[in-house]
């Protein structure tokens, strides 16, 4: 038997999620951001899941050529635009969308002709300082692209930072966008996850769900994913490989941070960091073994944790664990450890053998 973790990307899940999405954004068409790996599921795991997606966002060229090398015929859409002129040519011959957030981004749009008009997304800075032209600049950048002949269409676009936070809401950029695109008659595209769930009146032309798709709630414990209808599209399980028995005074793992208290039963798991399990989770972070819910035990070490079976006598060696999955939501152990379901699943690491739980066996 090979060492026994293992990452099951729930294709069904996948579908589920990306459809209570269309539902709740009922008018809207829906890029499916699949960046990071889709995000540590497997590009081509996810959009075979979601096969008809209205659209796919990515920021690497490599994932968006990926998906069209597959196959996928749909928008694919470049959320931070190109980064050079080859990568814009390539844009050109396969048809992706591109945001363009810059002076220098929209001058290598002006530099020469391209083989094919491109569909630019006009990335707007309405207040969350990151990519963006000052919002009210977009009336003068839309004369200029429509006069530019590698332009195929312009589809107005902003990002935000608050969604996720009700008590900071989204009304200032709100303000800010309305006041600088009030005459120009264009597409938009506004809404992340977060907003796409809270904030209806930001669905306009397209919205763009990354984390909800993969059911981590962008809202944290707050709202959480099962409250949204939710469900988690990865499993992350492993297995007790080892059993200690403690007495009042032993510490356990590196550092020796734990100290039992009274006797213990631990269970030592084939998961850690180097899986991408978090190191800074602390003692108490949720698991569930052999499907009844414990803790963790300790520090994690590079590839093995460490967990709380005092209480389950029939939990041994080779009791299944789960990290986070269907019993137990990644937004929990993110949150226990001090973090977001986003970057849990997005540190998945490659040695981590990953099955789409539909049969297919992928991965990407
Ligand atoms: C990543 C990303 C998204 C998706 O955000 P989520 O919070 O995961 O829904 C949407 N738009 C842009 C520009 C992004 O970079």
């Amino acid at each position: 038997m090979p060492r026994p973790i293992l990452a099951t990307i729930h294709a069904d899940a996948l579908r589920h999620n990306y459809h209570v999405l269309k539902a709740g954004a009922a008018g809207s068409r829906a890029f499916a951001v699949v960046k990071a790996n889709a995000y540590g599921h497997g590009l081509l795991n996810v959009a075979a899941a979601i096969s008809d997606a209205d659209g796919f966002g990515t920021v690497e060229f490599a994932s968006a050529l990926r998906l069209r090398d597959a196959g996928y015929h749909q928008p694919i859409l470049l959320l931070e635009g190109v980064f050079d002129a080859d990568e814009l040519h390539g844009a050109a011959a396969h048809d992706f969308w591109l945001a363009v957030h810059d002076e220098a981004s929209l001058a290598r749009l002006e530099a020469q002709r391209l083989a094919a008009p491109v569909q630019v997304f006009l990335k707007l800075n309405t207040g969350m300082n990151r990519l963006g032209f000052p919002a009210e600049q977009a009336p003068a950048l839309v004369a200029r692209l429509q006069g530019n002949p590698n332009v195929a269409g312009i589809t107005l676009m902003a990002h935000f930072a608050t969604a996720d936070e009700p008590a900071k809401g989204i009304q200032a950029q709100m303000t800010c966008f309305n006041a600088a695109c009030a005459g120009l008659q264009l597409p938009v595209t506004l809404a992340n996850s977060a907003a796409t769930l809270a904030y209806p009146h930001t669905h306009q032309d397209w919205v763009r769900p990354g984390i909800a798709l993969y059911g981590s709630s962008p809202f944290g414990l707050a709202r959480t994913a099962q409250s949204l209808d939710l469900q988690a599209a990865m499993t992350l399980e492993s297995k007790i490989i080892g059993v200690q028995e403690l007495q009042a005074g032993d510490a356990v793992g590196y550092g020796a941070t734990f100290v039992a208290e009274r006797s213990m039963r631990i269970g030592t798991v084939a998961c850690g960091y180097a899986d991408g399990y978090p190191r800074h989770a602390p003692t108490g972070t949720p698991v569930v073994v052999a499907g009844q819910r414990s803790r963790l035990i300790g520090r994690v070490s590079m590839d093995m944790l460490a967990v709380d079976i005092t209480d389950l006598p029939q939990a041994g060696v080779d009791s299944p664990v789960e990290l986070w999955g269907r019993q137990l939501s990644i937004d929990e152990v993110a949150a226990a450890a001090g973090t977001i379901g986003y970057e849990l699943m997005c540190a998945v690491a490659p040695r981590v053998p990953m099955q789409v739980a539909d049969g297919m066996l992928a991965r990407s």
